[in-house]
């Protein structure tokens, strides 16, 4: 079990594709730090298996990420497998979109990797591997509309990893981006009623509109994220470095 004894670090891991991973790796042998800043669902997730560790932090927040990694990795270790993964998506027309929302959305999906992936590296010694995967979206390889701050957010998580990537060509860590399509998470449902109001359309209505960029017409579903990510962060993905992986039905 090549994850087994490593520590891992989820953040948004409290719910949906984080959640999903979370878990995996914990099954894999790993230890697995959880965070988010709802301290009920981390708890919820983290009583599912003795190797999934709750941490309330707030990505938007320098001193919560610096402290709680810092704090994981006294108890567990250095992070050797880091998945940047919190993150918000706000929908509106450019013309709506104020200063406020625009910052909102680069705090979390931006800064709060940048916090993440800083703070994990820095629990890595010299000679220590490492995996780091950000968790972009199809909006990081194509425009979105009605959701610019956001398409500009993952745009930009993309460009940290491959700046990353080149940086620390000497060093054992590997840098890269997952993709995903529309996946069947809390951050799409919370969409649906405002898709099914702009379309005049029912749930499913919604929901076709929405996957109908995917080979299924469906939502994908998180166990396709986390096989995705497991490879990522295995031994067998060592010299995939610098890449983002798009995993959207041929969405793209
Ligand atoms: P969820 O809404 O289930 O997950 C988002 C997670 O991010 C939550 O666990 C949330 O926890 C956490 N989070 C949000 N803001 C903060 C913050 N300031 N500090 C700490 N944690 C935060 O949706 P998904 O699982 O789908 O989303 C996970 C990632 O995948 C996101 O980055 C999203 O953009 C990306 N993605 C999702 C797609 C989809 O279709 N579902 C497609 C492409 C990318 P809490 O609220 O408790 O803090």
């Amino acid at each position: 079990m090549e994850h087994a004894g490593k520590h891992a670090l989820v953040t948004g891991g409290g719910t949906g594709i984080g959640k999903d991973v979370a878990i995996a790796l914990a099954k894999a042998g790993a230890d697995v730090t959880i965070t988010g800043r709802r301290a009920d669902k981390l708890d919820e997730v983290a009583a599912l298996h003795e190797r999934l560790h709750p941490l309330v932090m707030d990505v938007s927040d320098e001193v919560s990420v610096r402290d709680g990694i810092a704090a994981a990795a006294k108890a567990r270790g250095p992070v050797q497998i880091c998945i940047a993964n919190a993150g918000i998506a706000e929908g509106k027309p450019f013309d709506q979109t104020t200063l406020a929302d625009w910052r909102r959305t680069m705090v979390t999906n931006l800064d709060g990797v940048f916090l993440t992936v800083q703070a994990a590296l820095a629990t890595l010694g010299p000679e220590d591997a490492g995996r780091m995967i950000v968790i972009s979206s199809i909006a990081g390889v194509r425009g979105l509309k009605n959701a610019v701050p956001y398409t500009v957010s993952k745009h930009g998580v993309i460009g940290l990893i491959h700046g990353l990537s080149e940086e620390y060509l000497h060093r054992p860590i590997t840098f890269n981006a997952l993709c995903p399509g529309y996946v069947d998470t809390a951050i799409v449902r919370n969409q649906l009623p405002g898709l099914m109001k702009r379309f005049g359309v029912d749930e499913d209505g919604a929901i076709a509109a929405i996957a109908k960029g995917n080979r299924s017409r469906q939502l994908l579903q998180v166990d396709e994220t986390t096989s995705a990510l497991m490879w990522l962060c295995s031994d067998g993905a060592r010299s995939i470095n610098g890449q983002t992986v798009e995993i959207s039905g041929g969405q793209v």
